[in-house]
């Protein structure tokens, strides 16, 4: 009760690669440090401010926002031998009204551009684009923008790359169209 964004957990699920194998086999843990573009559940955590609990073979631990864990499509800061232990959610972002949206060249392919929004309680929004961006990226603001302001951030946002599921272009511009989806949607206007 309470956790209005459940449903983003289902979405992002199925926003990975239609293939039984992955539903079924693989981990939230490996998804992340994997860390694809279109990996799903960076998604997710990036969606919703998770942190990662990361414990290294000397005994030391360290916490670190999921969105500043990856840092390139396939790349990320994790160190020879550290382990993700915990992904943690905050309730503040838990307790969002959010929004998803995906796209992809084939129908069940690989996402081309995957974008979540969120508001919470005291109105803070952000949104979270992925596969789009060769590294996850996070738009904060302290109450819903503007359709002005949230296409010019898209828009100017850094990372756009082109590959066989888009190109930088094209993502750059779906990500826009994705994310106005969700302030209309968001905002009930929809
Ligand atoms: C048919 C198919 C479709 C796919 N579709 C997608 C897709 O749509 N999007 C996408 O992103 N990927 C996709 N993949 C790639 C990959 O299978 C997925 O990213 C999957 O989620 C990885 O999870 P896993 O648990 O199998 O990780 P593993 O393959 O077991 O691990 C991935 C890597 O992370 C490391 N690792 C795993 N767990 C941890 C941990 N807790 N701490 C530190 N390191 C760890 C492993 O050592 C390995 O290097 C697809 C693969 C196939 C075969």
């Amino acid at each position: 009760p309470g956790l209005r964004a459940h449903p983003l957990f289902t979405q992002c699920a199925n926003a990975l690669l239609a293939s039984f194998k992955i539903w079924n086999m693989a981990t939230v843990g490996g998804n992340i440090c994997r860390s694809f573009s279109a990996a799903s559940m960076v998604s997710l955590a990036v969606g919703l401010d998770a942190t990662a609990h990361i414990w290294h073979r000397d005994g030391a631990d360290r916490d670190l926002p999921v969105a500043d864990l990856v840092i390139g499509n396939g790349i990320n800061v994790l160190g020879p031998g550290e382990v993700l232990r915990a992904v943690d959610f905050p309730g503040h972002a838990l307790a969002a009204r959010t929004g998803f949206r995906k796209i992809a060249l084939a129908e069940l392919g690989r996402s081309g551009a995957v974008v979540t929004g969120r508001i919470d309680p005291d109105g803070t929004t952000v949104y979270g684009i992925t596969a789009a961006t060769e590294w996850p990226t996070v738009l904060r603001y302290p109450s819903p923008p503007s359709a002005d302001r949230l296409r010019h951030d898209i828009s100017a946002a850094p990372g756009y790359h082109t590959d066989p599921l888009g190109s930088a272009d094209w993502r750059r511009a779906v990500s826009a169209v994705l994310a106005e989806e969700i302030r209309l949607e968001l905002e009930g206007t929809a």
